[in-house]
């Protein structure tokens, strides 16, 4: 990878960099997406500061069902969240940098407002989804200091498929510890949540036979693909020691 802003970057935690150098040996395809997610968690440490300034303050008065960051308004320094959408508008060589609105695209990724994201990449001659995930990993950063500074926010229960954070879909079912218990995690800000096991993520579904697992080699126990029959949903199953660190629940884009 060439790093159009090569600098020297500081010890980073190298269980991070150990993963990425092995996921880039592994899929080689995804390149430009490991590219955007190393400059992202950089970012994310680099620029903590700026960051954390603009999390915002939660709504008192949202719906009970509306995840913490619903209806905020998020004040950041427009200097620095350009520069840093810049950057990486620099590394996906299939977006047109010059015809993008760096701050339009991170709000509409935050908000996770996808039909947004499209329309600007129709106006820029883009490709749809090259721009949703660079958007998405635009709003790493951000979410990800939310995460943080908000997490006594988040209600004692949430039985939701969405994030009570954010309200994006996990992209994980975890089940760590000895108890097994099922946690789903968010891909965005990395929050997660506890929820009944026999229950679409999506649909709410909770018949038994309309559920089911797809286990991805045979005998394999700590990975598996939980799958509703009832909305095609699917999300992907880990057992764990531990919780995962926020940056390992990231999958390539599909
Ligand atoms: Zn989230
Ligand atoms: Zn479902």
């Amino acid at each position: 990878m060439l790093w159009p802003n090569a600098r020297i970057r500081h010890a980073r935690n190298v269980e991070v960099q150990e993963r990425v150098a092995a996921a880039r040996r592994e899929t080689p395809e995804s390149e430009v997406w490991l590219g955007l997610l190393e400059a992202a968690l950089d970012e994310g440490e680099d620029g903590a500061t700026t960051w954390e300034a603009a999390v915002p303050t939660p709504v008192a008065d949202r719906p009970v069902k509306a995840p913490v960051l619903s209806r905020t308004q998020v004040t950041l320094d427009g200097r620095a969240a350009r520069g840093w959408v810049r950057r990486l508008l620099k590394v996906t060589p299939t977006v047109n940098p010059r015809r993008i609105d760096e701050l339009a695209l991170l709000e509409a990724a935050v908000c996770y407002d996808d039909a947004r994201i499209d329309a600007m990449a129709a106006t820029a001659g883009a490709e749809p989804h090259a721009l949703r995930v660079l958007g998405q990993m635009a709003a790493l950063p951000l979410l990800q200091a939310c995460a943080r500074r908000l997490a006594s926010e988040l209600p004692a229960t949430w039985w939701e498929g969405y994030c009570p954070l954010c309200g994006a879909w996990p992209v994980v079912a975890e089940y760590a510890g000895l108890e097994r218990q099922r946690r789903l995690r968010c891909g965005r800000c990395g929050t997660g949540w506890a929820i009944p096991l026999l229950r679409c993520v999506f649909c709410d579904e909770t018949e038994h036979d309309k559920l089911g697992y797809l286990t991805p080699e045979a005998g394999e126990q700590t990975r598996k693909i939980e799958v509703c029959h009832t909305c095609k949903g699917y999300v992907k199953g880990v057992t764990t020691v531990r919780a995962l660190a926020p940056w390992a629940i990231l999958p390539p884009p599909g």
